[in-house]
């Protein structure tokens, strides 16, 4: 999918340039003359990235970026900053105002290309992480955006990496007025102490003495316990071509020697808040994924997940006409568990049943908790036959050993009695078949409990 560049600029020209640019690259290309337009785009959602131009007669682009930086709704759009004059000055401003990152006209084409995708990239990941956060809310969880916004950014953990003792001494202390900082003078240590720190930010010298800072920079990238750890790269201007090597294979952003102290402060402060705010979509999305499908009580998955993906299950066997088995477990007098040996007991007793289940059936079976100490096992390409064998080992895998109650001082015969059916038709609902295996179940029960009864469609 290609990236929707909103480009903003009050001169018509300046807007053609970079539209023709962009578009030579495969960008689809939005433009907007006037900060009221761009924001009004921008909370429609309508682009993954803005190229903003500072100075315009309206609202003017540092005003722009504050009010998109300062609204849940666009602050996530990455915004990079399209300034006349390379002046410390005005960068500065902008990075106080929440700019991702800047440009300086004349743009050189491969600087702006190269920007624009590194930051569509991160672009797509936390639209991922937004999109899923959003069904997480709906599931009545805290809004992640709400807190990244008030983030400042400050009381981060810094990885340096520098081994000039002039240059890591004069950056550890500037940073060291906002943040935490760890200097790593020998390169070869640093993936080692990156991985181990819990760290908020790499900051890679790309200047190091009989070492490519690259290398390090793309081994942190692919090592698991610092991939999503942002590196922000420092270079001499000579080396600015393998800067911009370094943003191809994942450096977040840059700085150029001389290091000016506002910025270094300001784009430092923009990684570790991206870092918190990426960090927390992630917690956020696996938690609530985990908490929407799972039964805490017995760890298997809850009625809601098993009847939609049932649905989904039930529709792949239909369409590749494979059987699909499906069983309805219930304990025998577990209402007299409870009442002679205690609520906890009969809990004991659903977890170690759920324990068994799962040494029982297959990776791909489906196993969840229907009820209170009723399960449902729905078993993808197995026949009523061979879902009736693995149906009887798990009745005897029940009552062949006692169950382990009152913290293992007591054991007690437990048993259980299984209705099993098959899909009948293509396309016959999935709730006719657990009617016919809830029926099933009732003759099993009625017959006598302890039994499998199969219920052929
Ligand atoms: P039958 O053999 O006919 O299935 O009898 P039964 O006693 O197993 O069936 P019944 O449906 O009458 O009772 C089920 C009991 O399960 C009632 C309920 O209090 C208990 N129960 C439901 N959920 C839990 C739970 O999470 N923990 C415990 N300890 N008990 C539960
Ligand atoms: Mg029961
Ligand atoms: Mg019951």
């Amino acid at each position: 999918m290609s990236a929707r560049i909103l480009v903003v600029d009050d001169v018509p020209a300046n807007v053609k340039l970079l539209e023709a640019r962009l578009s030579a690259e495969y960008f689809d290309v939005m433009t907007a003359s006037n900060g009221t337009e761009a924001l009004a785009i921008c909370r429609r959602a309508e682009c993954d990235i803005i190229l903003l131009d500072v100075m315009m007669p309206d609202i003017d682009g540092y005003e722009v970026c504050r009010r998109l930086k300062s609204d849940p709704a666009t602050h996530h759009i990455p915004v990079v900053m399209v300034t006349a004059l390379d002046s410390p000055a005005d960068r500065n401003r902008g990075l106080e105002a929440g700019a991702d990152d800047f440009l300086t006209k004349p743009v050189s084409d491969v600087v702006l290309i190269a920007r624009v995708r590194s930051l569509t990239r991160l672009k797509m990941m936390t639209d991922e992480l937004r999109m899923r956060a959003i069904t997480s809310l709906e599931i009545g969880m805290q809004a992640p955006e709400r807190s990244a916004v008030a983030d400042t950014g400050k009381g981060g953990r810094i990885l340096l990496v520098d081994d000039r003792e002039s240059s890591y001494e004069r950056l550890a202390m500037l940073l060291a007025a906002e943040h935490t900082v760890d200097v790593e003078p020998n390169p070869t240590e640093a993936l080692f102490h990156a991985a181990e720190g819990n760290y908020d930010l790499l900051i890679v010298s790309l200047d190091l003495n009989n070492f490519d800072g690259l290398r390090l920079c793309s081994q942190a990238r692919s090592l698991e316990r610092t991939r999503h750890v942002p590196i922000l790269a420092i270079a001499d201007p000579e080396n600015s071509t393998r800067l911009l090597r370094g943003l191809e294979i994942g450096v977040n952003d840059y700085l150029l020697r001389p290091i000016d102290k506002n910025e270094l402060l300001a784009r430092t402060r923009t990684q570790i808040r991206r870092r918190r705010y990426t960090d927390h979509l992630r917690d956020n999305v696996q938690n609530s994924i985990e908490m929407a499908i799972t039964d805490a009580l017995t760890g298997l998955h809850n009625r809601r997940y098993m009847e939609s993906h049932l649905a989904t299950l039930a529709e792949q066997a239909s369409i590749r006409g494979k059987p699909l088995a499906l069983m309805i477990l219930d304990i025998d007098y577990f209402k007299s568990i409870n009442d002679s040996y205690g609520h906890d007991a009969g809990d004991d007793v659903l977890r170690e049943f759920a324990v068994r289940v799962r040494k029982s059936i297959r990776g791909i079976d489906l196993a969840c908790r229907y009820g209170g100490e009723e399960f449902v096992i729905v078993m993808p390409e197995t026949d009523l036959h061979v879902a009736g064998m693995v149906a009887e080992r798990l009745r005897r895998s029940i009552a062949g050993e006692p169950f382990a109650i009152h913290k293992g001082t007591k054991r007690i015969e437990v048993t259980i009695s299984i209705g099993l059916t098959t899909l009948e038709q293509k396309g016959e609902a999935v709730a006719d078949v657990l009617k016919r295996a809830d029926t099933a179940l009732y003759r099993a029960k009625h017959d006598g409990r302890n039994r499998v009864v199969s219920q052929a469609a």
